[in-house]
């Protein structure tokens, strides 16, 4: 047995390179909170985007069950911290926290073992598709253009993503007008994808998704909030593009809620509870005969998205692309938009640039263990 000697989860937080906003909520910063475990002579990464009270929760309530316990042995601390955090709710901080540390404990194993992450699960592919994802509503015409017109056009990644339902659904006009920008930008073989953030109503998300088919919109996510399944149901019965849903989800039993609703089920591996149960939701996809996709954190979802038949793709989002590249050494790039890890670096194939990040600390470093 090789024991977990120690973990530290730290909060950082990153002003936005603009205002940014989508149809339901603006912002113009982002907290990451890195997990690092140790045991064995190595050292785990893992992390999770939410609010800084994860890195307070996954020291005071996670560590105290996740230290001492046996290092190969990561589904069984997974199902202590889950139960662990039950009187304070698993959804939300309690889950996001989850998240970050037992991603960080399959990047122990993965390096105690000397593989791959994606060895240690079984690969599946040798890359995974990546779409472009920004787009948001605060961005003047000419900074949308630039954007969305540099994935397709400079990178070579043909599926892009662009926010509406400005407003909560108030602006109809300008989403549609904005849509119809992007499709002038990208030209007609990109794929083009949109992200109400569930700002619409179902009926108005129907109206929305038929009069964007003239642009030939492939992928409408949360066109209604994703606590509506008989919305959602609603929506992709109606609409030609492919209804997609999935970030807030927690447990698998909401996987199975929105699995029955949506086209496309979205997985976040920072939010769901880690890598054990984005892999047991995406089998859960597939016996509807559903892809998956991984939302947000491309460089967290690339070995367990290898790993997984079914993904269709990655998010690659423009927040969490430019943290993770200043964050990260070994960071990977996507070839013509296929992500594909260096497997000659064991477990996630990342290293925390500490001493250049530390600008962005907004909590102590607290260690528990060693
Ligand atoms: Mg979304």
């Amino acid at each position: 047995m090789t024991p977990i000697r120690s973990l530290r989860a730290t909060a950082y937080t990153v002003p936005t390179d603009r205002p940014e906003a989508d149809g339901t909520l603006a912002w113009d910063r982002t907290t990451v909170v890195v997990v690092q475990v140790t045991g064995g002579g190595q050292s785990g990464l893992g992390w999770t985007y939410g609010a800084a009270a994860c890195a307070a929760v996954a020291r005071a309530e996670l560590a105290p069950v996740v230290i001492g316990r046996n290092a190969f042995d990561v589904p069984g601390a997974f199902q202590e911290m889950v139960r662990k955090v039950r009187d304070d709710g698993r959804a939300g901080v309690c889950g996001y926290a989850i998240s970050a540390v037992e991603t960080a404990l399959w990047d122990l194993k993965a390096r105690l073992l000397g593989v791959p992450l994606c060895a240690l699960f079984g690969q599946a592919a040798d890359g995974v598709r990546v779409y472009g994802s920004g787009g948001f509503t605060t961005y003047p015409h000419a900074v949308l253009a630039a954007q969305l017109g540099g994935w397709v056009h400079d990178q070579g990644i043909s599926r892009v993503k662009l926010k509406i339902g400005e407003g909560r659904g108030t602006r109809e006009e300008r989403d549609l007008r904005r849509v119809w920008q992007a499709r002038e930008t990208v030209g007609d073989h990109a794929e083009l994808y949109v992200d109400a953030n569930g700002a619409y109503t179902s009926k108005q998300a129907i109206r929305m998704g038929r009069a964007m088919e003239e642009w030939d919109v492939r992928w409408f996510e949360e066109p209604v909030i994703s606590d509506d399944i008989a919305g959602l149901r609603r929506v992709r019965d109606a609409v030609r593009a492919d209804v997609a849903a999935g970030e807030y989800c927690c447990d698998l039993y909401t996987f199975r809620r929105l699995a029955g609703a949506v086209d496309c089920l979205q997985i976040d591996v920072t939010r769901c509870g880690g890598m054990l149960e984005w892999r047991r939701a995406a089998a859960l996809a597939a016996a509807r005969g559903l892809d998956v996709s991984g939302h947000f954190a491309p460089q967290l979802h690339l070995h367990v998205a290898l790993a997984t038949p079914n993904v269709r793709h990655l998010e690659w989002f423009h927040d969490h692309v430019r943290i993770e590249s200043m964050f990260f050494d070994g960071f990977r790039e996507p070839v013509e938009g296929v992500l594909r890890p260096d497997l000659s670096r064991p477990g996630l194939g990342l290293e925390l640039r500490e001493a250049d990040v530390a600008r962005f600390r907004t909590g102590g470093v607290d260690a528990a263990g060693d």
